[in-house]
């Protein structure tokens, strides 16, 4: 079991601590950020919880809140994981892909989080791998985070593209998104944490050994 803290990224209506209300907004029906990224937190944080992670959001209403409040919730739980989930937008509707971030110079843990997400993300939206990157955005902040922490920022797609737009009030996307969210943290805990190796005795009891 693992502690995570997923951040659905901003909300509300007014900027507070470094967080725009929103940002992208899709094209052409108008779908705002703040409630996808809302959306697919819920979705994987139901997921993850039916795997046995204790889970939170930073948010659970169209609320914002300021970038180091997202952070510090992580820090109060002493979170093994936490992902900042966003969508993206650009001037061109072309723009399309899927790609992930850590902090410059963070915790290796961070990138192998990130990387492990980007995988999962791209399986599900089905869109060109940007990459896992590197970015100073104020939800990653190392000094906002305890070391024990890996944390990532992914941007699942733009929805300033009409087709992505087209498939977002499609529940069986969302809920592929959400999972796919959650599969990058298990993958990324599964390589953090390996099982115990499980060997046969002799009166053909299986125990667990190694740590
Ligand atoms: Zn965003």
């Amino acid at each position: 079991m693992a502690i995570i803290v997923l951040d659905p990224g901003h909300g509300g209506s007014a900027k507070l601590g470094g967080s725009s209300p929103n940002n992208a907004v899709s094209r052409p029906r108008g779908i705002l950020e703040k409630q996808l990224t809302l959306d697919v937190a819920r979705r994987a944080k139901a997921r993850l919880q039916a795997a046995g992670h204790a889970v939170w959001l930073t948010r659970n209403t169209d609320v914002n809140v300021a970038l180091a409040d997202r952070a510090a919730l992580a820090a109060r739980k002493r979170a093994d994981i936490f992902v900042s989930i966003h969508f993206n937008g650009w001037t061109n509707a072309t723009a399309q892909g899927t790609e992930t971030f850590s902090w410059p110079g963070s915790p290796s843990r961070s990138e192998r989080l990130a990387r492990a997400v980007l995988a999962e993300a791209v399986k599900a939206t089905g869109y060109a791998n940007r990459g896992a990157k590197t970015e100073t955005f104020g939800v990653l902040d190392p000094s906002r985070h305890l070391a024990i922490t890996a944390a990532c920022l992914v941007e699942l797609s733009f929805i300033t593209a009409p087709a992505e737009d087209a498939r977002l009030d499609d529940a069986v996307y969302l809920q592929r998104l959400g999972e796919a969210v959650a599969a990058g943290c298990e993958d990324y805990l599964a390589a953090q944490f390996p099982r115990p190796t499980v060997r046969r005795v002799e009166d053909g009891v299986t125990a667990r050994t190694g740590g």
